[in-house]
């Protein structure tokens, strides 16, 4: 396997981010994301060199270190890792030179999200929520240049961090490993939502108000809740610690390299 290595591999600091990484790819697998080999998530390198990026040919749930990273330059460039770069690669590095508040990145092709993306219509909320994430409308095509990652990070905005890529899929983020989790298993749980009720047929469906959202979602309600991405997150790992103790077939049991 093609393989640089860097005068030092990542610290042990960073190694542990990465094995958490890794994680959250394996909690997204069975959490509705996992679309064969294709989807990655990313990590915003701690010495400003780049992004550490799921390498290609495995899927989110064959990850299993730290080591199933490569180290991506911002324009590019492979810089350590074994194994190959995915060619959407200026998703991330677009999305993380934009957004100095996030550190980390996913795009993913969860099934009822794509089937979303073909939808105009602001994504709705039943009891999520209720402010719709950013439609990418630009291209359906791979992101494979740095002025299409521009583009989407241009439609991401200054604030959110969920973004609708039509005809395509998802990309979403956070500060933190686990809310850039949390988000992606937010918005395809809303696009379930949504296509269900658009195949409800004639059910009388009312949406719940904007004020009682606010209250619910907005800032105040949101510091109140301070404490639970964490046990949100707990739960996510012990859901998939079970799926592999049972022998989830989605989920390596070893390192492929
Ligand atoms: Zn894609």
């Amino acid at each position: 396997m093609d393989e640089v290595r860097l005068p030092e591999g990542p610290s042990a600091a960073l190694q542990q981010e990465l094995n958490k990484l890794v994680q959250g790819a394996r909690i997204l697998e069975i959490q509705g994301h996992g679309d064969r080999i294709f989807g990655h998530v990313a990590l915003r390198d701690p010495d400003g060199r780049g992004f550490w990026m799921k390498r290609h040919e495995i899927s989110l749930g064959e990850m299993y270190d730290h080591r199933d990273f490569v180290l991506v330059a911002f324009t590019g460039e492979k810089l350590a890792g074994a194994g190959r770069r995915h060619s959407e690669w200026p998703i991330h590095a677009e999305l993380l030179l934009a957004r100095p508040d996030l550190n980390a990145t996913a795009h993913t092709h969860p099934f009822h999200s794509v089937i979303y993306s073909a939808v105009k219509k602001p994504l709705g909320s039943v009891s999520g929520p209720g402010k719709p994430p950013p439609r990418f409308d630009g291209t359906s095509e791979y992101i494979d240049t740095p002025e299409l990652g521009r583009a989407l990070a241009q439609a991401m905005g200054k604030d959110a961090k969920i973004t609708i890529m039509r005809h395509h899929g998802v990309v979403y983020a956070g500060r933190t490993i686990e809310e850039m989790v949390m988000n992606g298993i937010d918005v395809e749980y809303r696009c379930k939502q949504m296509l269900t009720i658009g195949s409800a047929g004639d059910l009388p469906f009312e949406w719940p108000d904007a004020d009682e959202i606010a209250r619910k979602f907005g800032a105040t309600a949101n510091a109140k809740r301070a404490g639970s991405p964490t046990a949100l997150w707990n739960y996510y790992c012990r859901v998939l610690a079970r799926a592999e103790a049972q022998g989830d077939p989605r989920l390596s049991q070893e390192s492929l390299l």
